[in-house]
């Protein structure tokens, strides 16, 4: 399989430098342009490119501006820019890269050193987001773990918070994992825990982040949705799993539910309280659900 082309997104005012830029580097990358800053913000918000060459005088925003921007938001802020400009001091220089760029290139373009520069940059982003995914995906389970969930949540909270919909999590821990490890052996619990981990991933939606959040224990987050469906999924998810025989062995799970309260003012104390119901469950003799509710929010 042949590797996608990476995106590079120039950006400049006048369309012969865009035309110039792109017949230097359509050959080895996908190339997106615009002509203002407000349209570079629109296209890098929406496309994710690579990489950006930023032209910095134009009319409107400009450059500086338009990269002050980028750097403020979540979903841009690690694309890499390398300024491409006419202004040749060195405060011009300096001002670039204390915005947050990588790189400063100055006009007339010079094909070689431009196809250099961005060359290297896209190397680097590559390897970066190589390595971030590498962090933040559970490599038995291909899962995403408990670093990427922690990144993602604040911004489900506040937008729970904002839209007023309701969150609730689930706490899916499996009952006596110890005793199928020690008896079956820790290649037998692996595979437990990928089979288990596949039929997770199935059941939800994709925007309801499933994570391995600890050894044996799975969080998924739900959204929209309030106490009562969260158990209701989790009544069908235990019972699925209690049919599911992963590597042919049976098993079971306990299930702790919370909802999203206003009195939870940060993520941990949702968390403690699933951590709570879970506990509930297994002393309860496990293979259950129970949840933690708390007053509705005011
Ligand atoms: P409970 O019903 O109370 O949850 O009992 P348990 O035995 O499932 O819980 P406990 O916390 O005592 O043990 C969890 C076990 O999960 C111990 C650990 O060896 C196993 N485990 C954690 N991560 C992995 C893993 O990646 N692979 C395998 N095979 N086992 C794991
Ligand atoms: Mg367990
Ligand atoms: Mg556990």
């Amino acid at each position: 399989m042949t590797k996608a082309k990476a995106t590079v997104l120039i950006v400049d005012d006048s369309t012969t430098n865009l035309q110039i830029m792109a017949a230097i580097l359509e050959q080895r990358y996908q190339i997106k342009a615009a002509t203002s800053g407000e349209q570079c913000i629109a296209i890098a918000t929406k496309h994710k490119p690579d990489l950006i060459l930023l032209d910095v005088v134009m009319p409107d925003m400009d450059g500086f501006a338009v990269c002050e921007k980028l750097k403020s938001l979540p979903e841009t802020k690690s694309i890499p820019i390398i300024f491409v400009t006419g202004l040749d001091q060195v405060s011009d220089e300096e001002q670039g890269l204390r915005l947050g760029a990588v790189d400063y290139i100055a006009k007339p373009i010079r094909p070689l050193i431009l196809s250099a520069r961005v060359d290297t940059h896209i190397t680097l982003k590559q390897q970066q987001d190589k390595l971030h995914e590498l962090a933040m995906i559970d490599q038995l389970t291909g899962l995403t773990n408990r670093h990427y969930m922690l990144e993602v949540v604040g911004q489900k909270l506040a937008r729970s918070r904002r839209h007023k919909t309701p969150l609730s999590i689930l706490l899916i821990d499996i009952d006596h994992f110890k005793s199928i490890n020690d008896t079956r052996g820790h290649l037998t619990g692996d595979l437990i825990l990928q089979k288990l981990g596949e039929f997770l991933k199935d059941q939800f939606r994709i925007e309801d982040s499933v994570t391995r959040f600890g050894g044996e224990e799975f969080l998924v987050i739900l959204e929209p949705c309030n106490e009562e469906q969260a158990i209701s999924k989790a009544e069908d998810i235990r019972k699925d799993i209690e049919a599911l025989r992963p590597g042919n062995i049976s098993i079971t799970v306990s299930i702790g539910v919370a909802e999203l309260s206003s009195r939870d003012l940060r993520f941990d104390q949702l968390i403690k309280r699933a951590d709570e119901a879970l506990y509930e469950a297994k002393d309860k003799g496990r293979n259950c659900v129970v949840t933690h509710s708390l007053p509705k929010a005011v």
